[in-house]
């Protein structure tokens, strides 16, 4: 979304007020045509022979935005047998589905492998018993280097004591396992958690994982993950993803060369393809002034967008109703029944009961996290692709709420 001549414009031209009176607040509203630019800069950006970017569907299920990254000719990165389904009912090929779980039954990867997926372990025990049942089945490591990613102590996940991957001083334990059940190690993978801090840290958890690599003399695929930042402020911190490929690129082709192969270079990102795609618009419903601070209270809450409570993640908030108006510091929260806050002490145009706010940066993370806390309907999801706007998920309704709950006392009364 851009602002121009004081007034908010979406991709084509789209005017998002517009959107709201149609679909009503709140509302997600994602920009195609930011996904796939961001999904030119990564496949643009790693230069080597064989590449292959995994959309990480937990960023964002949703049916429609999975089937154009795969029109674009993505894979995808799946963390549960239900996102492995989606991405089948999206249209995504099994071998172009990677199955990364952690802490899932036996049972659970046993069906992942029965539809054709390929498969990730980040267990000893597992890749064990798997290997006892499926000798015939290639099969994934995920590994922990052990390199502190930044972001959110919540979101990094490559640290020591962290529940992620198979640890890397663990390797000559893979390599007896490995041989012991002549195991087809097919790929090799990490992924250090969110919002990496540097590219240095990056390229050196890669010197680790290629060290590790040059263990299995049958791999196809070497996997890096995801972590890529995108900038949530004004001017926040982003990966350069042009300079990181480039190095990264370097550094690969000089390892296949070593290898003796063109492996195929994979990474999985989430955020990165699509958090700057979404928006989300909400109304205000009241503006309430205390000794010490000027809410702003909104049809919304943590309910659907629970980022900042639960990571203290920042969301730019603007007020598209009033973009020319006077400065003034407020205090955003939602409207369920706990402490709600959406951006404390803000900058907004002046905000008056009715405006419509937007909380950007609402493509990843923010949808697939909602819930029906305090009995609220989840919000709809609208697509703006080619100059048109297309709803992509009806807004839920008391049906929705009351599904599946069974009312046994009903008959009796109250009486049991
Ligand atoms: C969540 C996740 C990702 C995506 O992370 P982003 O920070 O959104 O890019 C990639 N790989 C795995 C295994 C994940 O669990």
């Amino acid at each position: 979304m851009t602002l121009e001549n004081d007034r908010f414009l979406l991709s084509g031209g789209i005017d998002p007020l517009q959107l709201v009176a149609e679909f009503a607040c709140p509302l997600y509203v994602y920009e195609s045509a930011v996904i796939k630019r961001q999904y030119d800069r990564i496949t643009s950006a790693f230069s080597v022979p064989r590449l292959k970017i995994n959309y990480a569907c937990k960023a964002n299920t949703n049916l429609t935005i999975m089937r154009l990254l795969q029109g674009w000719g993505s894979g995808l990165d799946t963390v549960s047998i239900q996102e492995l389904k989606l991405g089948l009912e999206a249209g995504f090929a099994p071998q172009d589905i990677i199955y990364t779980p952690n802490c899932v039954s036996l049972e659970e990867i046993s069906e992942a492998v029965s539809m054709g997926v390929r498969i990730n372990i980040d267990n000893i025990s597992i890749l064990e018993q798997f290997g006892h049942l499926f000798p015939a089945v290639p099969v994934c490591i995920r590994i922990n280097p052990h390199i502190m990613a930044g972001g959110n102590s919540k979101i990094s996940v490559g640290h020591i004591d962290s529940k992620f991957g198979i640890s890397i001083h663990q390797l000559p334990h893979i390599l007896k396992i490995v041989k012991a059940l002549n195991l087809q190690i097919e790929g090799i993978h990490m992924h250090t958690g969110s919002d990496i801090l540097n590219a240095e840290s990056f390229l050196q958890a890669a010197e680790i994982l290629l060290n590790c690599a040059r263990e299995f003399p049958d791999l196809d695929y070497v996997d890096f993950g995801s972590g890529f930042r995108v900038p949530y402020k004004p001017g926040g911190i982003a990966t350069d993803i042009e300079d990181f490929g480039e190095r990264l690129s370097e550094r690969f082709k000089e390892f296949c060369q070593e290898y003796g192969r063109d492996l195929m270079l994979m990474f999985e990102p989430g955020k990165f393809l699509v958090s700057e795609a979404g928006n989300f618009f909400v109304r205000c419903n009241v503006v309430k002034t205390t000794p010490a601070t000027a809410f702003v209270g909104v049809d919304s809450g943590l309910n659907h967008l629970i980022r900042p409570m639960m990571y203290d993640a920042y969301h730019h908030i603007t007020n598209i109703s009033n973009p020319a108006g006077k400065m003034r510091i407020y205090t955003v929260v939602g409207y369920i029944c706990e402490t709600d806050t959406f951006g404390a002490n803000r900058q907004l145009s002046e905000v008056r009961e009715g405006d419509v706010l937007c909380l950007h940066n609402a493509g990843a993370y923010c949808f697939s996290m909602a819930s029906n806390y305090n009995s609220r309907y989840r919000p709809a999801e609208v697509l703006v692709h080619e100059g048109q706007a297309y709803l992509i998920r009806q807004r839920e309704t008391m049906e929705d709420i009351r599904r599946n709950q069974l009312d046994v006392f009903a008959e009796v009364g109250t009486q049991v």
